[in-house]
């Protein structure tokens, strides 16, 4: 943790005093409950914090998954204490490696780091400390293991332990692959004597087996908490003018709370910090575009003063200890659930009440699916990006318990929790089919008439039967389709089109984000597939009438036009047919 972060901080400064006045000529403790007192001030292990420090105390290997706030720090920082000799952490952001060694040399620890931000001279101090036993705990970046160099610098100390920290760095599977933890896997063949522990909170099933099987952890003890964060409340809400959603989400829930606002754009952020300024809240913009200083005060003023708001891109927050943020909130989609669950992590550390608060729309899919397709890297690659998505979307679009949701893509089962905003107010479903067959219906139209192609928003102004000059200018009020979905309003058809798009009836293609038809789009064209929706939790629910009236326009429309839909169907079957090779997403022309 940070030296400003936690109640218990003034106790372990008075340790830390304690501490050096008491330090004897070796300065290892003989139990793990004696370090945790002296050094660190607290009372107890939490949860499994006890029996993972036994374990490598015992120079036994472990693998540790643990939610963000859970407590692993000290599972290797107190093995380190215990344990003979310099315990080597592994850790991937430099800052983060900065914040860690000066909250332990505040409470009295003997540690330091080595990394490529040092000049050569305190390098040589941090080495000749090493070297003479006088650390017990050096970090250093992923990157310096997997030189010769540094191993052979190490051989001549006595290593004390390996800690592995964010661990799902070496799984390429997961969100935060970084190469250099892969030179990791080396550790166990050149130090079989040392005891390792890797440590994430990133617990999918898929990075588990990685971990494990990358960094050589077959023998390990599995340690694996629940990843449950109930103090959180859960709430993803759809999109509209989003700024002024955010706004009215903060003055309303948390007016005077510190809490963090992610965005994935430099811009947004600037923009969003500004907006939230001007409306009188203590914002401050954070991304790796502002300069290192102002990144600095910026990040101190949200641990020191009270109610602080960080707008920030993804750039913030790993390693940031503040225990009592009240809400995270997301105005873009998250790219992934792992993400997104880290993200949201920091929301109530303290145990108080705490909200994760999503805004996602219609834009946020176009957009993303946009960047996977056009983003480098091989096939394997933007399929495991659009599996990340997928999961994401899932989670959005459920009308079950986010909570279990949440857990279950952890591994984890659990009973529907109460507090997220589907318990509380469940969504209600409805039948989309007949909604979903006028929208696949005009795509394949326009395809098939026209050999046209084009984005949601002018398919949803065809639909609603709009007059605009585009629509004058392309002829649309000459097609079959045109205004036969004029019973959903704007916005709903919009939650129609992302859900579509979400449950993958719907695929993007090219740079406009043009909407094309997948497999299983011919199984709702057919009628042999229903489509289930859930409605916009932010707009008032479709009234009963205009439900009857969609069902009623339904069967007039499309009962006389079946004969055609169906001729339109084989003409798609059989282009599908023609397109060999491209089994996922059928691009028409
Ligand atoms: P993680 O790395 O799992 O996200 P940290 O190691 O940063 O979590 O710990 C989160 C917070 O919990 C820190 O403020 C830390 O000091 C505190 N903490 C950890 N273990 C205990 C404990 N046994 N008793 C009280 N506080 C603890
Ligand atoms: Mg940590
Ligand atoms: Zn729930």
């Amino acid at each position: 943790g940070s030296p400003s972060g936690g109640p218990a901080h003034a106790d372990r400064q008075a340790s830390a005093a304690r501490f050096s006045a008491t330090a004897p000529a070796t300065r290892k403790f003989a139990t793990a409950a004696e370090a945790l007192h002296t050094v660190f001030g607290y009372d107890s292990f939490r949860g499994d914090q006890a029996a993972i420090i036994a374990q490598v105390v015992d120079g036994k290997d472990a693998v540790v998954l643990m939610p963000t706030g859970g407590g692993k720090s000290l599972c290797y920082q107190i093995p380190s204490l215990v344990r003979e000799g310099t315990g080597i952490v592994v850790s991937p952001l430099i800052a983060l490696m900065q914040d860690q060694v000066d909250a332990l040399t505040a409470v009295g620890v003997r540690a330091a780091f080595l990394n490529s931000s040092q000049d050569s001279a305190s390098r040589g101090q941090v080495e000749r400390d090493y070297l003479a036993g006088n650390l017990d705990l050096l970090y250093v970046a992923p990157e310096r293991l997997s030189s010769e160099a540094t191993k052979r610098f190490l051989d001549q100390g006595t290593i004390a332990l390996f800690a592995i920290d964010e661990a799902h760095c070496v799984s390429q599977w997961g969100h935060d692959f970084r190469p250099d933890y892969l030179a990791l896997s080396e550790l166990a063949d050149r130090w079989p004597d040392v005891p390792r522990i890797a440590l994430t909170a990133t617990a999918t099933d898929a990075t588990h087996q990685e971990i494990t099987s990358r960094l050589q952890m077959g023998d390990a003890k599995h340690f694996v908490a629940s990843f449950d964060r109930p103090n959180i409340q859960y709430r993803i809400v759809g999109k509209s003018e989003v700024r002024k959603q955010l706004l009215s989400f903060i003055k309303t829930e948390h007016p005077d709370d510190a809490g963090i606002v992610y965005a994935l754009s430099r811009k947004t952020v600037d923009q969003t910090a500004e907006f939230l300024r001007q409306s009188g809240l203590n914002a401050l913009p954070y991304h790796a575009g502002l300069d290192a200083g102002l990144r600095a005060r910026t990040q101190s003023k949200f641990l020191r003063d009270e109610g602080v708001i960080i707008v920030a891109t993804i750039a913030f927050g790993m390693g940031i200890d503040k225990p009592d943020v009240r809400f995270v909130a997301h105005i873009d989609l998250p790219k992934s659930v792992e993400g997104y669950y880290q993200e949201t992590g920091r929301a109530g550390r303290d145990g108080a009440p705490a909200n994760a608060w999503l805004a996602y729309g219609l834009s946020d899919v176009v957009q993303q699916r946009r960047m996977i397709d056009e983003s480098p890297g091989d096939m394997s690659h933007r399929r495991k990006l659009s599996a990340h998505l997928d999961a994401m979307l899932a989670l959005c679009e459920t009308v079950h318990c986010r909570r279990v949701n949440l857990l279950r893509y952890f591994g984890q089962t659990s009973e529907p929790c109460g507090n997220c905003d589907t318990c509380l107010e469940p969504p209600e479903a409805w039948d989309g089919t007949v909604p979903a067959q006028k929208l696949l219906s005009t795509i394949v139209r326009l395809l098939r008439e026209r050999n046209q192609k084009f984005g949601a928003g002018h398919l949803i102004d065809i639909l609603r039967g709009k007059e605009t000059p585009r629509a004058t200018q392309h002829r649309h009020t000459e097609l079959k389709t045109w205004g036969i979905g004029a019973d959903l309003s704007d916005q709903q058809w919009r939650g129609v089109v992302r859900q579509l798009l979400a449950q993958g009836y719907l695929a993007t293609s090219g740079e406009y984000g043009t909407l094309i038809l997948t497999d299983t789009a011919a199984e709702v064209l057919a009628g042999s597939r229903q489509v289930q929706l859930r409605t916009e939790p932010d707009r008032p629910a479709r009234s009963a009438a205009g439900r009857t009236s969609s069902k009623k326009a339904a069967a007039a429309d499309l009962s006389p036009e079946q004969a055609t839909l169906f001729e339109a169907l084989r003409v798609w079957r059989s282009a599908q047919s023609r397109e060999q090779g491209v089994p996922a997403y059928i691009v028409f022309g």
